[in-house]
This record gives structure tokens, C-alpha cells and sequence, in this order.
């Protein structure tokens, strides 16, 4: 690897540098459980920049898909992940929460001097992931097909298994 995967906060913020390229989605822990296959990759781009106050700050944007299960039908849904996020260093914790009342307040993160780039990627993913993903309509490719094959209780089958609750737990 030619890049270190962690970056120093206000350094790079000051620098105005940019770092791009891909992420395994295998290489984000927290957000694997979630995924029904973590075989793909994602696209970001981290900038150093400021805010409108003028203070440092992180861009980053990150483009994915994301195959998720449907809390429907459980079934693979594809979710096209696009977020262009600006997040405001911070030099404590308590600068952090002195924010965290006010609904206007851009996001912040604890500035350090070796901030895992992978971590980020991962907040900002997991913040803007779907509570309960769903298809906008479910099974309408496989309808046709199975509509003279399928039992009549198929139907029931399946919504017994989409209130069952375990969607999380049946991955592979
Ligand atoms: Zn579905």
C-alpha cells in the first residue's frame, strides 16, 4: 500500500489535500452484519476544506451499492449509497456536545493526529443507511413467473417469514 489509511486531522484539513479511491465493504467491520454479501467496494473522496465559519473540516463523499435485505420480503436489495458530507474538527469532546443541542449544527469529529480513514467512511455509511430497507415493490420480477406454480400458500409463507422479525440473522 502506498498510502497510509489514516490521516491527521487539522493537518489535512489546513492542507486542502485530497485522498480518493476504493474501500472494501469486507474492510468495515460495523457495517458487515448489515450486508447480505460484502464482496463489493465503495468509492470515496476525503478532502481537507473548511466550513462557512471557516473552520476545519473534512469532506467527504462516498458512493456505493449496497446489497441489503429487503425487511419485506427478504429478499437482495440493491441501495445506491450517495452522501457528500462536511464534518467540522473538533478539538475535545466537550466542543462536540456543546454543539449536539443545536438541530443547525454541522456534524463534528474529535480531530487526531491519526484518524483512521476506514472509520470515517464507516460513520458516515452507517448514519445515512436505511433503518429498515424495503423494496419499493417486492418480487415483481419473480410474480409473473411463479404466479402458476406457486402454492396457494406461498403468499402466507412468505409474510410469515417477513414479520418473523430475523431478517438480521438469516444471512449466510
Ligand atoms: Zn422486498
Amino acid at each position: 500500500m502506498s498510502q497510509q489509511p489514516y490521516i491527521d486531522g487539522f493537518e489535512f484539513a489546513e492542507s486542502g489535500e485530497t485522498r480518493a479511491g476504493r474501500w472494501a465493504l469486507r474492510e468495515l467491520p460495523r457495517l458487515r452484519p448489515s450486508l447480505v454479501d460484502d464482496a463489493g467496494e465503495l468509492h470515496y473522496e476525503l478532502r481537507g476544506t473548511r466550513d462557512a465559519l471557516g473552520r476545519r473540516a473534512l469532506g467527504l463523499k462516498i458512493s456505493a451499492v449496497l446489497p441489503l435485505c429487503c425487511q419485506r420480503c427478504l429478499d437482495t436489495l440493491m441501495f445506491p449509497l450517495e452522501l457528500d458530507a462536511i464534518l467540522v474538527l473538533a478539538t475535545s469532546e466537550a466542543e462536540i456536545d456543546a454543539d449536539a443541542d443545536d438541530p443547525e449544527a454541522p456534524d463534528r469529529v474529535l480531530a487526531k493526529r491519526e484518524m483512521p480513514i476506514g472509520e470515517l467512511i464507516e460513520e458516515e455509511v452507517l448514519l445515512a443507511m436505511p433503518f429498515a430497507p424495503r423494496h419499493e415493490r417486492c418480487g415483481e420480477r419473480t410474480r409473473e413467473i411463479g404466479e402458476h406454480r406457486a402454492s396457494p400458500f406461498a403468499g402466507l409463507s412468505a409474510l410469515l417469514e417477513a414479520s418473523s422479525g430475523e431478517a438480521r440473522n438469516r444471512r449466510r
